[in-house]
């Protein structure tokens, strides 16, 4: 991938409406199998959603290949800009809520392929879990991208209040959303990147089985199943010792950083 940053930047922001599940990161990858075969024979020819074939997940950790996911195609992207601060807002929804498919009616309280139902948190919520969570679960911390194809049709689809190229300017002057060249098979595009915010608070999706990510030990009282599937693929005979570890090194972080709340609340 090639990034090119432009230096006429202005550092306004880019955050996600502050509703539930504004984000939708699962429906680029975790409720839909490829080619959208999720979706019914019938509902294949409903209107494609605005991010539909033009917005992808870009996942990136060091060390790793870069991994690119498509949206499912009814997957609607919104930006618009917030009159009061100028600041830019997404907002990613599906088009046909009300009639989604089963596996995402039921994720992520129940998720998994049609003869193992296994619950975990959803993508977002792992996302915005600690390092030590992700470097012992997926045994790498990574960074969440939208891509954008840098079209004017594409841009003004998902950015309906502006003209495309005022659009594409507000965006390119927001901090860390930059041009990019990116590989798909043996060509490669141009796209615009957009760091996935870590807005937990008011975005995660909760239900009594869907709890945020605190701790390692409480994700794992949770979700055993699911974490130990993983740590057993990673790490073999040595999940436990790798389990235990992790907790205790989230631990010892914790009561240091108590202390040195303490010590600098004492110096006050
Ligand atoms: S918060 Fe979780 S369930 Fe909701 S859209 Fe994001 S990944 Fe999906
Ligand atoms: S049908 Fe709706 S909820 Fe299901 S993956 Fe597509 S956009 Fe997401």
């Amino acid at each position: 991938m090639n990034n090119t940053c432009p230096a006429n930047k202005d550092y306004s922001n880019i955050t996600f409406i502050e509703s539930e599940c504004s984000d939708g990161m699962c429906c680029f990858t975790c409720v839909i199998p490829p080619n959208n075969g999720h979706i019914s024979f019938l509902k294949s020819f409903w209107r494609n959603g605005t991010g539909a074939f033009c917005v992808k997940l870009l996942v990136m950790s060091e060390g790793c290949k870069n991994e690119l996911y498509d949206s499912c195609k009814f997957l609607d992207f919104i930006i618009s800009q917030n009159s009061e601060n100028s600041n830019l807002r997404m907002n990613l929804r599906c088009s046909i809520y009300k009639s989604r498919p089963k596996p995402c009616m039921e994720y992520p309280d129940r998720a998994g392929g049609s003869y193992h139902k296994i619950s975990g948190p959803c993508i977002y919520n792992e996302y915005t879990a600690s390092g030590i969570y992700k470097q012992l679960v997926y045994k790498r911390d990574w960074q969440a991208f939208f891509a954008i194809r840098d079209q004017s049709g594409v841009i003004q689809n998902i950015f309906p209040d502006k003209d495309a190229a005022l659009a594409r300017e507000l965006l390119l002057k927001v901090k860390d959303v930059h041009p990019a060249l990116i590989s798909e098979g043996t060509k490669e595009s141009e796209y615009i990147l957009i760091p996935i915010q870590k807005q937990a608070d008011n975005i995660l999706y909760t239900s009594e089985q869907h709890q945020p990510i605190t701790t390692i030990e409480k994700a794992y009282n949770r979700w055993e199943e699911k974490i130990q599937k993983n740590l057993q693929h990673h790490y073999k005979h040595e999940w436990e010792a790798m389990l235990k570890n992790a907790i205790e090194m989230e631990e010892r972080d914790a009561s240091q950083r108590r202390d040195e709340d303490t010590a600098r609340n004492i110096k006050c």
